[in-house]
């Protein structure tokens, strides 16, 4: 792919993991998602997320964690959160056959709710309470 911040240059990205480190594709609704993020580490430093045919751009500050993950999927992540152990939210998509970066978003619009915690890095918990269904005032938050 030609990098879209229009320095010029051509990317590759694996998606072969036998020869070397790759990326995993995901087509959803001929959409498609790419993970984990590509992130140059020489020329222009372009650091960003393919998702759903889209690209988010990875700044300092993580913006790309602000979209508002749909609410069936905030109660499915919730619901299979351990209470006790901190999981990846790898795993954690590799179980509910979901796209990783959704779910990722989907621990952090818990953790901002108080339904979950974040542990080292990637790392998320549930809290006991209030579970994500019981607490939809405070959605204008991120929305
Ligand atoms: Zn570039």
């Amino acid at each position: 792919m030609t990098c879209p911040d229009g320095c010029g240059e051509t990317l590759t990205v694996n998606l072969d993991s036998r020869v070397g480190p790759a990326w995993r594709r995901f087509e959803r609704h001929g959409q498609v998602t790419v993970y984990p993020s590509v992130w140059r580490d020489n020329g222009c430093r372009a650091h960003f997320i393919v998702w759903k045919d889209h690209i988010l751009w990875c700044g300092p500050t993580d913006e790309y964690g602000v979209n508002a993950p749909d609410e069936r999927l905030l109660v499915e992540v919730y619901a299979s959160l351990s209470q006790t152990a901190y999981e990846h939210y790898e795993s954690l998509a590799d179980r509910l056959d979901t796209i990783p970066w959704e779910v990722l978003w989907a621990c952090r619009a818990l953790v901002r709710r108080g339904s979950a915690q974040q542990g080292e890095a990637g790392m998320f918990r549930a809290t006991a309470y209030p579970s994500p269904s019981s607490n939809r005032g405070s959605l204008d938050h991120y929305a």
